[in-house]
């Protein structure tokens, strides 16, 4: 029988199928096993209506032949005649695809190859030779399709029960690549283990085994052996899964020695149908807020793995989510459009994405103590979220997010914190320092909580960041304790102030010039108590903000600076007495300014010069 020609198209896949070099070649084998797999599917569908039709036993068996370099995938499925070889293996009918690949170049396209393979002729990845000998059920004549890549022959062929047998001629090895590996049936196996575990056929293998007999002594025997698990966790039926089952696949799968904190199995029909099983760790990966973190979430498509990483059908603030996500209407080849794809992707993503939000928001309501554990550790991973790409994020996240807060030092969120406003409160005070220890330091925050108010604790350092990018919230203008002007007082009060604020001017003008550019500003205050003095900045850069960016080595960042004095306080009233009798205030001023960068958590710009000053006081004080 005459060779044939492949058409043009085919033989352009065929081509760069045996030039992959940039592809993963592994796929072939999980590409013929699929196809395997709807070969038996189509003949179980055609068994339910026409009787004369058999499925029993289904089965696809594999077999490596290291000696003579073949590797043999055979199904009793529905097998293909003369005309559907001829149809199926010699053309591809996939019009469009490939104008459209046009566009892409060589590695993107191998990407594409990899991910969803190109079904049949992967075979040609890792060999030069394919014979496929197939006889399609209730016909008696077999036929066998074969091509050495030039073209390719059909020929009569026997086979004694319907089905399909692929045998694969391993290309020798080359400098790039050694294709040896496939004639290894250990290496087969792992393959099938890795992306066909779930095939709902048994993938059967002749494996070697050690056959131990009664005298001690051991026989090498082949048997057969069924690879794959075939149904996974998740395809099963909830009921039929205990709670020892999903923590025991969790910790198997992502070598985690604690359960996970919140399993979630669920189901979507509809535009985009899938199955995933999905996790929420209850430790965060030692390596989470690095780069080498990877995303533990893996794609499959109809029980075929897909992916790793999975990064496309979750959104990067959700990253710690792990699991499966099985699709049922992914294309596993490159049949349909690579838009369609994207637009698929984009569909899962939305319906994943989703689901953990409404996850959380449930156990937020219902599961506080959980959502506690889960915020402790991925909480700033939400609040990155928020912030990212200007924003663009926090009307998904803001509510999911909490802080702690000087009612009780527990978690409240935005709501709860707005819900429990005073009346008249117009503002959502906050205080940010390194620690809840440190803030509760502040001499700014006695006043306020004096006055009532709830202040939320910003330890994390992106907390404050985030109020540059979320303003406010429910319209109440996020604003901090330690920064420009805080309305606390009723209109006496304030006036009161301004009063106390006239009568020092000598005083404040005073230090000012003593102090010179350290600070901006010298202000009588109103949010002092116990402490003579603070420093606080005005409403732009904090002082808080400027370490986390020097921190960063943004040395250029300075927040404004003000030195706020307690009118009320003792030693305010003691120095006042000493300026207006001209005496000088040189060392006093200098001795309080250093207390206020100390309690701001700022460095002295002379620590050994604040400690004699100290010791020469308190040697006065005890000499007195
Ligand atoms: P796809 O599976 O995406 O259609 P393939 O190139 O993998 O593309 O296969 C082309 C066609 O060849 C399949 O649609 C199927 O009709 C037929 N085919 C491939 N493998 C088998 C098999 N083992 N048994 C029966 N038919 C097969």
């Amino acid at each position: 029988m005459a060779v044939k020609q492949f058409k043009t198209e085919s033989k352009r896949l065929l081509d760069m199928m045996a030039n992959s070099i940039y592809t993963n070649t592994d796929i072939f084998l999980r590409e013929l096993i699929s196809n395997a797999s709807d070969a038996l599917d189509k003949r179980h569908i055609l068994s339910l209506t026409d009787s004369s039709i058999s499925s029993d036993d289904p089965k696809i068996h594999v077999d490596v032949d290291k000696k003579n370099r073949t590797i043999t995938i055979s199904d009793n499925g529905i097998g293909m005649d003369k005309k559907e070889l001829e149809d199926n293996l010699g053309t591809i009918a996939r019009s469009g695809t490939f104008e459209f690949k046009k566009e892409l170049d060589a590695k993107s396209e191998a990407d594409i190859i990899g991910q969803f393979g190109v079904g049949f002729y992967s075979a040609f990845m890792v060999s030069d030779h394919v014979e496929v000998v197939s006889r399609k059920v209730n016909e008696d004549k077999a036929y066998c399709w074969s091509s050495d890549m030039d073209g390719y022959e059909i020929t009569p062929a026997k086979r004694d029960e319907a089905g399909t047998t692929i045998t694969l001629h391993i290309k020798p090895n080359t400098k790039e690549k050694k294709y040896d590996q496939y004639l290894d049936k250990d290496e087969i196996r792992m393959l099938i283990k890795k992306y066909s575990d779930f095939i709902r056929y048994p993938i059967e293998m002749m494996v070697e085994s050690y056959d131990y007999k009664e005298d001690g002594k051991s026989e090498k025997v082949e048997k057969l052996e069924t690879i794959n698990s075939m149904q996974p966790i998740w395809k099963k039926n909830k009921k039929d899964i205990t709670e020892d089952d999903y923590n025991n696949f969790y910790m198997q799968e992502y070598y985690d020695y604690a359960k996970p904190l919140k399993t979630i199995h669920y189901k979507v029909e509809g535009n985009t149908s899938y199955t995933a099983l999905l996790y929420i760790p209850s430790q965060r990966p030692f390596n989470y807020y690095t780069s080498d973190y990877k995303l533990g979430l893996k794609l499959y498509s109809r029980g075929v793995f897909i992916k790793d990483e999975a990064k496309e059908i979750v959104s990067d603030y959700f990253r710690f989510i792990r699991g499966i996500v099985d699709s049922d209407d992914l294309s596993l080849n490159i049949s349909r459009e690579i838009l369609q794809q994207d637009y698929q992707m984009n569909n899962l993503k939305k319906s994943v994405d989703k689901k953990i939000k409404s996850t959380l928001e449930k156990m937020l309501e219902k599961e506080r103590e959980d959502y506690e554990k889960f915020f402790d550790n991925f909480g700033s991973q939400l609040k990155f979220g928020c912030y990212d790409n200007f924003g663009i994020n926090k009307d998904v996240l803001i509510d999911l997010l909490m802080f702690k807060s000087s009612k009780e030092d527990k978690y409240v969120t935005l709501k709860e914190y707005v819900a429990n406003m005073k009346k008249g409160q117009k503002d959502i005070y906050y205080a940010s320092g390194e620690s809840i220890e440190k803030i509760k330091q502040l001499p700014q925050l006695e006043k306020v909580l004096d006055k009532g108010y709830e202040v939320l604790y910003f330890t994390d350092s992106v907390d404050e960041f985030l109020t540059s990018i979320v303003r406010e919230y429910d319209s109440k203008p996020f604003k901090s304790i330690l920064k420009g002007d805080l309305d606390l007082d009723d209109e006496k009060e304030k006036k009161e102030l301004e009063k106390k604020g006239e009568e020092s001017k000598d005083l404040l003008e005073k230090i000012k010039e003593i102090l010179k550019d350290k600070v901006s500003d010298v202000k009588v205050s109103n949010r002092l108590k116990s402490h003579p003095v603070c420093l606080v900045s005005d409403d732009n850069l904090s002082i808080d903000m400027e370490k986390v960016l020097r921190s960063m080595n943004q040395e250029g960042a300075k927040a404004n600076k003000i030195l706020e004095v307690n009118p009320d306080h003792e030693l305010f009233k003691a120095i006042k007495k000493l300026n207006d009798e001209g005496k000088d205030i040189t060392e006093y001023t200098d001795l309080l300014y250093d207390q206020a960068l100390l309690m701001a958590g700022l460095e002295l710009d002379d620590p050994s010069q604040y400690a004699l000053k100290i010791s020469e006081l308190m040697l006065k004080a005890i000499s007195e």
